[in-house]
């Protein structure tokens, strides 16, 4: 029986029901170079730019959307950057989550995290406390699935455990067929055969080619009670460099956290060498919320930022999601350690 819609398909492309649909259209890479495939590219080109893919993105037509996400499959391995692999998987794979997580027929989301997970899952419907639990799997499942987690959210320990099944709510086995999906995304791209682009299309490898590369984390890092997301754009900004327009926003939405005033954050972007207090002023109030809309603007999480290629994550970040709970504590144990060993 038939469960998937088209719109399923198009959520959630990295369905074998994609493939088998997409190879019943029996097309070749070099189909794509005729106009008729004008929108294909056009949206391909936007799944290969956006460093984060905006969930609300979806609603072309099923055939330009599965088209476009096979034919950036293939230009990325093209460009042959493992780096890029890794982030269009992790970008794709966000981007099912937040379907997964609205999917509103349970059907469609059991069968898919089924496909994922392989395993077999129970549905339930029990409240335990105030939290209401959807899914039940077996501990050693439950265990092989959650050991790359290493917030103690995810020890069994701190599951309900009863006659040999993990209850889980509805986000948390999301959350386990996250990996999933980002895993078989990772891995149909680097398994597959390094594609010969058509001359026209060359210039989307290029698009790939030519995104900046990975932030390595700068050597003789030395802890400090700030993140290294947020130090690697403070030793920026010392060294007199411009910060492009998303670190500008993330270290102001971070400063003003931390209960920096608007004047301060202003005098350390004096540094820079584009630096006009005007404009400078004008973005940071309104980001804090006094100017525009006065909307006050959170700090990004650590998700985002990765996706923005501004996470420089090093161990002391101790698997948080958010540099705002970024801990002291740990960054001193770890300082200590480096200087007695
Ligand atoms: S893991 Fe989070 S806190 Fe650590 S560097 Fe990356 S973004 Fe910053």
């Amino acid at each position: 029986m038939q469960i998937l819609g088209e719109e399923d398909l198009v959520k959630y492309p990295f369905l074998e029901e994609t493939k088998e649909y997409i190879a019943k259209l029996g097309l070749t890479l070099n189909d794509f170079v005729s106009n008729e495939f004008e929108k294909v590219i056009r949206r391909c080109e936007l799944r290969l730019m956006s460093s984060r893919y905006p969930p609300e993105l979806y609603t072309l037509d099923k055939d330009t959307d599965l088209l476009s996400f096979i034919l950036a499959l293939i230009i990325i391995k093209a460009s042959q950057r493992e780096d890029v692999f890794t982030r269009f998987a992790f970008n794709e794979a966000n981007r099912a989550e937040h379907f997964l997580k609205t999917e509103e027929n349970k059907r469609v989301l059991t069968y898919i995290l089924k496909r994922l997970l392989n395993i077999n899952i129970l549905e339930v419907d029990d409240f335990i406390g105030n939290s209401h639990y959807e899914y039940a799997i077996h501990v050693k499942d439950y265990i092989k699935l959650s050991s790359s987690l290493k917030s103690i959210h995810w020890k069994i320990v701190n599951k309900i455990v009863y006659n040999g099944l993990v209850y889980l709510k509805r986000r948390e086995i999301i959350r386990l067929a996250r990996d999933k999906i980002y895993q078989e995304i990772y891995k149909r791209i680097k398994d597959a055969p390094t594609p010969v682009v058509p001359q026209n299309l060359q210039y989307l490898v290029d698009i790939v080619k030519n995104r900046p590369l990975p932030k390595r984390l700068a050597k003789n890092l030395v802890p400090t009670v700030d993140p290294p997301c947020v130090t690697q754009i403070l030793d920026k900004i010392k060294a007199g460099k411009n910060l492009s327009h998303y670190e500008r926003f993330f270290i102001t939405t971070f400063l003003l956290k931390r209960g920096k005033t608007i004047d301060e954050i202003i005098s350390l972007f004096s540094f820079s060498p584009d630096f006009n207090e005007k404009i400078a002023r004008y973005q940071v109030e309104h980001i804090a919320g006094l100017r525009g809309g006065r909307k006050q603007y959170n700090v990004p999480d650590c998700k985002t930022l990765f996706s923005q290629s501004l996470c420089y994550k090093n161990e002391s970040c101790d698997n948080i999601s958010h540099p705002l709970n970024y801990k002291l504590k740990k960054v001193e144990k770890l300082w200590r350690e480096e200087k007695t060993s």
